[in-house]
This record gives C-alpha cells, sequence and structure tokens, in this order.
C-alpha cells in the first residue's frame, strides 16, 4: 500500500516551530516510504480562519522546502459532506440536538440531576430529544450509548507508531463513555462540523494511510476511530510526534509569535538552521 499522508494546519494564526516540527517530519516519512505527502486547510472554524494566514502557510512551508499535491482540499469547501455524515449518524439514531450553554452544562454537573450521571463530561441533559425537535443554534451531539450498542461488541483499535505510545491500542466502550461521552459533531448552524468528524471523513476521502500529528491530539484518536467505524470507514496508522516546547516547557501555541516561523524568517534563520534546532 502506497504511504500518503497529511500536513492539516488550521488557518487560525501563524505556523510556529511545533507546526514546522509536525509538517516537516510527514514530508520526511512520506519521501522515505517513496509515499506521498499532502497538505489540507482545516478552515471549518470559520469565525478564527483567515485568507492572509492560509496565504501565509502556503509561503512558510514553501520556504521551508516543502511541496505538495494540488489542488490543495480546503474544509470550508466541503461543508456538505460533513452535513451528510452528521445526517447518515442521525440516520442511524446516534444524534440528538442539545442547546445546552457551556455554564447550563457546568450547572447540571455541579447539581447531581437524577438520572444523569456525574461524570465530567456532558451530563446528557438533552439525550431524550428528537432530531425534529432541532432548532436553529442547537450543537449536534453524538449518543455515544447508542453508538457503542450500534457496533454490537465490535473491536474498536488502532496502531500506533509514535515514541510514547507505540503498539497496537485496543480502545475500550468504557473508556469512551468516561472520557469522551457524547461528543459535538455539528455546532450551531447546520453547516458547521466538529474538527474529529470533518478530518475523519477527509482522511478517508484522501486515501491517508499514516496520519503524522502532535501528541496533544493523541487523546481525539479513539472518537476518531469509533467515527471510522460508524461510517463505515478505514483506520489508518497513527504517529503521535513530541511536542515542540518553549524555554519553560510549555507547548508552543499560535499566540507564540515569537516562536513564528515568519519572526524566524524575518530574523535570518535558514530552513537548514529550522531542522537544525528540530533535530530533523
Ligand atoms: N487542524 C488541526 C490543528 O491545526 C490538526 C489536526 C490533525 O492533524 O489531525 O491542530
Amino acid at each position: 500500500m502506497t504511504f500518503i499522508t497529511r500536513f492539516a494546519p488550521s488557518p487560525t494564526g501563524p505556523l510556529h516551530l511545533g507546526h514546522a516540527y509536525s509538517a516537516l517530519l510527514a514530508y520526511d516519512m512520506a519521501r522515505a516510504a517513496n509515499g506521498h505527502f499532502l497538505l489540507r486547510i482545516e478552515d471549518t472554524d470559520t469565525s478564527r480562519s483567515r485568507p492572509e494566514w492560509e496565504a501565509q502557510i502556503y509561503d512558510d512551508l514553501t520556504w521551508l522546502g516543502l511541496s505538495w499535491e494540488k489542488p490543495v482540499l480546503r474544509q470550508s469547501e466541503h461543508l456538505k459532506d460533513y452535513n451528510r455524515r452528521i445526517m447518515q449518524l442521525a440516520d442511524m439514531s446516534l444524534i440528538y440536538p442539545c442547546s445546552c450553554s457551556r455554564s447550563d452544562i457546568r450547572a447540571a454537573l455541579s447539581a447531581p440531576q437524577e438520572g444523569v450521571p456525574s461524570t465530567a463530561i456532558y451530563p446528557g441533559t438533552c439525550r431524550h430529544r428528537s432530531m425534529d425537535s432541532r432548532q436553529a443554534g442547537d450543537a449536534l451531539r453524538l449518543n455515544m450509548r447508542l453508538a457503542l450498542e450500534h457496533l454490537c461488541g465490535q473491536q474498536l483499535e488502532f496502531h500506533e507508531t509514535g515514541p510514547k505510545h507505540a503498539g497496537t491500542h485496543r480502545i475500550s466502550p468504557q473508556q469512551l463513555q468516561l472520557t469522551t461521552g457524547d461528543a459535538v459533531l455539528g455546532r450551531k448552524e447546520i453547516e458547521t462540523v466538529s474538527y474529529v468528524l470533518a478530518a475523519v471523513v477527509d482522511d478517508a476521502r484522501q486515501n491517508i494511510t499514516t496520519l503524522i500529528r502532535g501528541q496533544d491530539l493523541f487523546e481525539t484518536t479513539p472518537l476518531q476511530v469509533l467515527l471510522q467505524a460508524l461510517l463505515d470507514l478505514p483506520t489508518p496508522r497513527y504517529h503521535h510526534h513530541k511536542l515542540i516546547r518553549d524555554d519553560a516547557g510549555k507547548r508552543l501555541a499560535k499566540r507564540d509569535d515569537a516562536r513564528s516561523i515568519a519572526k524566524y524568517r524575518a530574523d535570518g534563520i535558514t530552513p537548514s538552521g529550522i531542522r537544525q534546532q528540530l533535530g530533523l
């Protein structure tokens, strides 16, 4: 099977050293395997995505020496597909509309309610609602218990090749119920989807065989694998890499402008200087 991987940034701020590590590692692994490196723009969050950040992504990656196949998949152009997938799950009776605000959820969690399990995840206040009662502005949640029942005990697992958790991971239903719960798959207007759902749909669409991304996203993998099983999509291999941290040991964030690639470029560092700094 030809190795296919992707770098999937969200154009919501400048790329920093952590993104450079992820993109370069994916590119190097694809080259070493004689495979393909794809770029995907994850711009479903239309309130935070900006064309100027997208342009900067192309510019920074080209400067780093990367090239990718065109046309680039931009998720904002495929919102209908994600919506269709949510409706597919709704037709399986696995989705319900939810009007709880963050503060409603906090209140429900602090005061035990009859019939509502006391977990740190969504307490299920709207779980009884049917899709017919959906109103503009509702979030669409996956009913985790029904989703697991739907799979009739099918074993969920994924293979990880990253340094920290290498090996085959079996996902237990209890783990999904307790750590993920009734995840939001669509938000507010029906055309807005969660990152996890859009990524699962596009990883399948782009025939991704190995997902390479930061360790911070390891925890989202069980939900992705569950969605792959429900939607009858293949599960790729996963490779979660180390995180690039600042001098205080904190993971770099988009607001860390000081470590943005653009800033390094302005300071005169070369692409090979960046590779050296990242240990690549
Ligand atoms: N768009 C995500 C981010 O910028 C990446 C998700 C992924 O690689 O799966 O954090």
